[in-house]
């Protein structure tokens, strides 16, 4: 039975491995749950967001598999452990976010899921603190299906509504506006699909939650869809939960090796576009995936800026901007000269942990060479798990990695994060 084979595991070879389950008077496996170590420290660094992605029943047992993934430093989707239950229901999603509680010691800031009310009421009961956003990714892959896929590729409806959807810099009010004229002018009021999606707005639209630690990670938190299908096409063949798992691990192990090549880049340096020693200072901190998020915002910050004013009263500056395509917004930007406490009005940090192109403009006008050390967040600097997980990893024999080895190259790659 696979709880036998994770004991196994906690005892030859991943002391830090993790796993929770129940059983049924029949002594049927009915809940399972699991994250092996590395999965944990994964958690532990980049366990700010993480995405629960309900995806579908394993064939023989039925059992609903849900993988809990979240992004790495190379802004890449990480898996950090596993789920298994018999139901879609509120029992089993309380029992699910319970036994996350227990193995990882730690809440996330935010949790994406896909509509389930069931897991919408679990999360509220035992994550009250905790920000739940939908993902938009499901969202936005319904709407051919809702509003007809040749409408949707075609009628200009889409690129109309995405201006307002994906929109970085915008606020409730225009968001509503902008939905409002789009549904009018493509004569879609009576869509009740459309309506229940803006009834919800305020748990998928960005322009919600612009001020909320992290949430800028959820529009890419969920790829479940290539998932599906490998994993759809594994399980048609019945296989039994202890196969099972061993497929989900070669999946993991593969992931983990892409990470391994991704860290592995970071050693070599990627070629600057601007003079400034800040954008130097990025390429010594960030990873290789990170630096270049990074340098766009430094290349926008001495290019695409216009100062407007600036005032400056006990060490702090006031300074207003604007960005030449976008004439209509100013940006508000407040520097401390002596803490180098730096907060713009449009929240980039917040949301995603390294500073926006406004920021890096009022450092250099300023004067201000390198990065201030309290906007580098952790999460997004090269070898960040080595650096920053506090948990051991048991250590892994020569056979038994031999052996795991040998078995994940046996198992044909089902499915990819
Ligand atoms: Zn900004």
């Amino acid at each position: 039975m696979i709880v036998q084979k994770f004991r196994d595991i906690q005892e030859s070879s991943d002391s830090s491995f993790r796993f929770e389950y129940r059983t049924d008077s029949g002594n049927h496996l009915t809940q399972l749950f699991w994250a092996d170590g590395e999965g944990r420290k994964n958690y532990e660094v980049f366990g700010d967001a993480v995405s629960f992605d309900v995806t579908y029943r394993t064939n023989k047992y039925g059992m609903v598999f849900i993988p809990l993934v979240g992004i790495d430093n190379h802004w890449k989707s990480v898996t950090f452990g596993a789920i298994l239950l018999e139901r879609e229901d509120n029992e089993n999603y309380r029992w699910a976010c319970e036994s996350f509680k227990k193995v990882f010691g730690k809440d996330p800031k935010c949790i994406i899921t896909d509509q389930d009310l069931a897991m919408k009421a679990a999360l509220q009961i035992c994550f009250p603190l905790v920000k739940h956003r939908l993902c938009m990714w499901h969202i936005m892959k319904k709407f051919p299906s809702k509003l007809g896929t040749v409408f949707c590729a075609e009628s200009g409806f889409m690129d109309k509504l995405g201006r307002v959807i994906w929109a970085d810099h915008i606020t409730p009010d225009e968001f509503e506006q902008g939905w409002i004229d789009a549904v009018d002018e493509f004569d879609l009021n009576e869509n009740v699909w459309l309506k229940e999606m803006f009834d919800m707005r305020s748990l998928w639209i960005p322009a919600y939650f612009n001020d909320e630690p992290m949430v800028g990670l959820m529009r890419t938190t969920s790829r479940s869809e290539s998932s599906n299908f490998y994993f759809g096409n594994y399980v048609q063949r019945g296989d039994t939960l202890s196969e099972f798992y061993i497929c989900y691990q070669s999946a993991i192990e593969k992931q983990r090796n892409n990470a391994k090549k991704l860290t592995h880049y970071d050693d070599f340096t990627p070629k600057t576009i601007t003079d400034r020693e800040i954008e130097k200072d990025a390429i010594r901190l960030y990873t290789r995936d990170l630096f270049y998020k990074v340098q766009e915002e430094i290349r926008a910050g001495c290019m695409d800026i216009i100062l407007l004013g600036m005032t400056c009263l006990d060490n702090v500056k006031k300074i207003k901007i604007q960005e030449p395509g976008k004439r209509t917004r100013i940006f508000e930007v407040e520097l401390n000269m002596e803490t180098h406490f730096i907060e713009c009005s449009c929240k980039l940090f917040t949301r995603v942990g390294y500073l926006c192109s406004h920021a890096f403009f009022c450092l250099g006008i300023c004067g201000i060479r390198i990065i201030p050390r309290q906007y580098v967040s952790n999460r997004w600097l090269k070898n960040a798990v080595e650096r920053f997980s506090t948990l051991e990893l048991g250590e892994i024999s020569d056979r038994d990695a031999t052996i795991l080895s040998r078995r994940v190259q046996t198992q044909d790659c089902w499915f990819e994060f």
